[in-house]
């Protein structure tokens, strides 16, 4: 045996965390760390912040974290501190008085579904736009005491961080979350075991754990399948928010709205409207058409009737591409066992996902949600229109004008997006009802009676803390990842609280066209190197990791912003997430978009801009169509002028070029004895007088209520009356006319909407009669005319205005239709007759939309 002097192996680590054990006095902030409640209230922050500085910056701001880590020194010495004890106290009454608020039951009572989730930067479930929204209407739902349950998912590894590579290009980093560190609960069942809910799939059962997130009163239930009863393959499922393959895509959207029904099922939770947000949650209609089909034993079109009337689909891609779009053959090995156990045949299914039925068409998301609810929108006016356009497809008798395609314009929560010392500014001078009414604009007026010298060094003093920002955050990272320390410094020292900053952030999708500015770089290097009147964009944005072109455009900037000429005066800052959102829409002077025309759905960020009197220079589309006002702000117009997009490029960066030059620069810099311009301060006042009041989420969810959240809950409950008298009746008038559509038989037209007939006997000004034999059909029939105007190049119709022609006369199975209006407008038209059938129980034409042209 051989004596070594030394034998070991090496150490084993295992984690093992110590939680702060908070004493009494500091339990309160616990609770409250553990409802999102502290986004958007300053105090909470504000005393996390006195605790322990250090600890709040380390822990990214993340209360959770941030009081998990708290040193008991620190505790023991704070405990101690009697005025800090009684903020708390107050902070957290307050609290408990907001919790205990009830919900308006005098509201219909909303169930919603989303993808994504942007609620706060400590909670990465969101990518984008589309997320921020649903988190904004999630706090929105709990300020204006809505009664909302929304179901989404806990990904582990959420969207990824974005950093740059020395040459510009995009790293995506995908960091596991620690749910531990989050402001989340597990849900238990009564035995102290985590609930598990159990979707089957066509082949096994799915496993998901259930965490809450309690947005102030509104719960949040996320479904999360990392966990050992599910196989490795089945895990995944919530690990990426748009990651992996379309199969992937397959079962997150089967998770989400079979899950998703299921999970509020299993809750105990019913609602009077289910609210689609985007068509990924479509699948939720299969499961609450099983559940009356299965469970309570209702006929398919009946259960149709009484999902439809309860339920609203959001749709945010203005263009087609952007739709999820399923292949039969995986579609069918998800959906055909639960289609099996409703009864319809699987053709049946697949064609309520087509606008064409009968085709080879894939099974389309928006289609399928389309048909299965009475109620849909997009998300500005610009875009209700452009949806228009999109689903006419889907209703082949009808023009895009005539469809039943509304909108809600976006919007944004102001508490959480107005910094605190805007806040402060409202609080002051603009009443104290002012949060509870804040899309009033009598209120906004208040700006009015702001001094210039109050907002100017509001101003001043948000712009100096994003600089600060910039320099704090993003120093450490630069010297690490860009080489050359001097241009680093150069840099930092270049970024000037005194210029004029214009901020540029969003996703880097190419219809964005980011890369406008570049288009003439003398020019540009021209406006930002005038000494006596600096001026520097920012620029920031993740491009999806799938598309080379937006990266493509993040490397081109990051190379302009290298050249001599333009270091310190166009910088990139990587990894936009609604923490830097917020210190940018606050801290620049100008807020710029330059969309393609007609592909913003609605864009929300400018909307955060105005709230913190912060300018908007964009395209006119979206949200900006509807929100721009002369004197507040600046706008491209709506229209294009070439086809050709290259041509049209070009034109915007000149038409952007020059009112930089001749107009805001001017503006900017027209400096009086104070120090400030004038005329910049009655832009601001103006635009937070006319413009912010209807970026509010406020004015969007009182648009929901009264668009469309109150018509279907006062349908629905009409339907369910007398164990679904109305809807039985309804399903009996659509089944039979139906199947005797195509049985009536046109006797007789004589029609020439320009001339009289002379056949009147009664002196009436007769132009056409119609004479139709209904045959078998026992419903109620209408004739009208349609007029439209044909493009002479694409030669299709324009739709230019439809009318009824009148029943005038009913022989048994004869009806006889006149019309007594003359067509007056001048030129040359088109028009057509159309028969519909007629049944004022139906919600709109598009419910039931049959029609025959004669
Ligand atoms: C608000 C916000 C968006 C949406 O901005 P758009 O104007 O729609 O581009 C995207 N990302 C983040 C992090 C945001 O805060």
């Amino acid at each position: 045996m051989i004596i070594k002097s030394n034998y070991s192996n090496s150490p084993v680590w295992r984690d093992i965390h110590v939680h702060a054990v908070l004493p009494p006095e500091l339990q309160p902030l616990e609770e409250i760390s553990h409802n999102l409640w502290w986004v958007w209230n300053e105090e909470v922050k504000a005393i996390l912040e006195t605790l322990d500085t250090e600890e709040w910056e380390k822990s990214g701001k993340n209360p959770v974290v941030m009081l998990q880590n708290l040193r008991s020194d620190i505790t023991e010495r704070l405990v101690n501190d009697k005025p800090l004890v009684e903020r708390i106290q107050r902070v957290y009454a307050q609290f408990k008085e907001y919790m205990n608020v009830p919900y308006n039951t005098e509201r219909p009572s909303i169930a919603y579904f989303s993808m994504e989730y942007g609620l706060s930067h400590v909670l990465k479930i969101y990518s984008g736009g589309l997320g921020v929204l649903a988190g904004d209407y999630l706090k929105e739902a709990s300020d204006s005491r809505v009664d909302m349950t929304a179901v989404g998912f806990l990904y582990k590894y959420g969207y990824f961080t974005q950093s740059l590579s020395v040459d510009g290009q995009q790293i995506a980093n995908y960091e596991a979350q620690s749910f531990g560190n989050l402001p989340i609960s597990q849900v238990m069942n009564e035995d102290g075991t985590p609930m598990i809910l159990e979707v089957p799939f066509h082949d096994r059962v799915i496993y998901s754990y259930i965490w809450k997130v309690a947005v102030g009163r509104i719960n949040l239930y996320l479904m999360d399948t990392d966990f050992d009863h599910n196989s490795h393959y089945d895990r995944s499922i919530t690990h990426q928010l748009y990651g992996g393959d379309w199969e992937n895509r397959m079962k997150q959207e089967f998770l989400l709205g079979i899950g998703g029904i299921l999970l509020l099922n299993k809750l105990g939770i019913k609602k009077d409207v289910y609210h689609m947000n985007e068509g990924h949650a479509a699948f939720i209609n299969v499961q609450r058409l099983f559940d009356y089909v299965v469970g309570e034993n209702l006929p398919f079109n009946l259960a149709l009737e009484i999902v439809r009337a309860s339920s609203l689909y959001t749709v945010h891609t203005p263009v087609p591409a952007g739709h999820d779009y399923f292949d039969e053959a995986l579609i069918g090995k998800y959906m055909t066992p639960i289609i099996e156990k409703i009864g319809i045949p699987w053709q049946q299914f697949m064609d309520m996902g087509r606008s064409t039925p009968g085709s080879n068409e894939k099974f389309s998301m928006s289609v399928f949600a389309l048909n299965t609810a009475q109620e849909a929108n997009g998300v500005s006016k610009l875009h209700g229109t452009v949806s228009q356009k999109m689903f006419q497809p889907v209703w082949s008798g009808y023009f895009p004008e005539e469809l039943h395609v509304s909108y809600v314009t976006n919007g944004v929560h102001l508490p959480s997006w107005a910094t605190s010392s805007v806040k402060e500014l409202f609080a002051k001078h603009f009443g104290s009802d002012f949060f509870e009414d804040q899309s009033n604009t009598n209120l906004w007026n208040n700006i009015w009676n702001v001094s210039d010298d109050e907002l100017w060094s509001l101003r001043c003093h948000l712009k100096k803390k994003l600089v600060d920002y910039i320099k704090v955050e993003f120093t450490d990272g630069w010297l690490k990842n860009q080489a050359d320390p001097t241009r680093i410094m150069n840099i930092l020292e270049e970024v000037n609280p005194n210029a004029l900053l214009i901020g540029f952030s969003r996703r880097f999708a190419t219809y964005k066209r980011a890369h406008l500015l570049f288009t003439d770089l003398d020019r540009l290097s021209k406006i930002v190197n005038n000494p006596k009147h600096p001026v520097q964009f920012i620029f920031a944005g993740k491009a999806h990791p799938a598309d080379g072109g937006g990266q493509g455009l993040i490397k081109q900037i990051v190379e302009i912003s290298r050249r001599p000429e333009f270091l310190g005066k166009i910088i990139f800052l990587e990894n936009y997430d609604m923490r830097l959102a917020k210190r940018l829409v606050s801290g620049v002077d100008i807020w710029l978009n330059t969309p393609t025309r007609a592909q913003e759905a609605s864009g929300t960020s400018g909307e955060k801009a105005e709230m913190n009197g912060v300018l908007n220079l964009s395209v006119l589309d979206g949200w900006w169509y509807e929100g721009y006002k002369e004197g507040a702000g600046w706008a491209l117009t709506e229209k294009r002028t070439y086809d050709n997009q290259e041509y049209q490029d070009e034109l915007d960066a000149s038409t952007i070029y020059s009112l930089l030059e001749n107009e805001i620069i001017p503006l900017y810099y027209a400096r009086n004895s104070n120090g400030y311009s004038h005329e910049w301060i009655q832009y601001i006042k103006k635009s937070m007088a006319l413009i912010a009041p209807m970026c509010t989420t406020k004015r969007m969810m009182d648009d929901y209520f009264d668009r469309f959240y109150n018509k279907l809950a006062e349908r629905s409950k009409l339907l369910r009356l007398n164990n679904y008298a109305k809807a039985k009746e309804i399903v009996e008038w659509k089944e039979h006319t139906a199947s005797n559509w195509d049985s009536f038989e046109v006797k007789h037209i004589e029609f020439n909407p320009n001339q009289k007939m002379n056949i009147n006997n009664d002196n009436k000004e007769i132009y056409g009669k119609v004479v139709i034999d209904r045959k078998n059909l026992k419903c109620d029939l209408a004739v009208e005319c349609v007029v439209v105007d044909i493009d002479p190049t694409s030669k299709t119709p324009q739709f230019v205005e439809s009318y009824d022609f009148e029943l005038v006369k009913t022989e048994g199975r004869l009806l006889h239709f006149e019309s007594s209006k003359a067509l007056n407008d001048p030129g040359s038209h088109q028009y057509g007759l159309r028969v519909y059938p007629k049944n004022p129980d139906l919600p709109h034409r598009m419910d039931f939309a049959y029609t025959r042209w004669i």
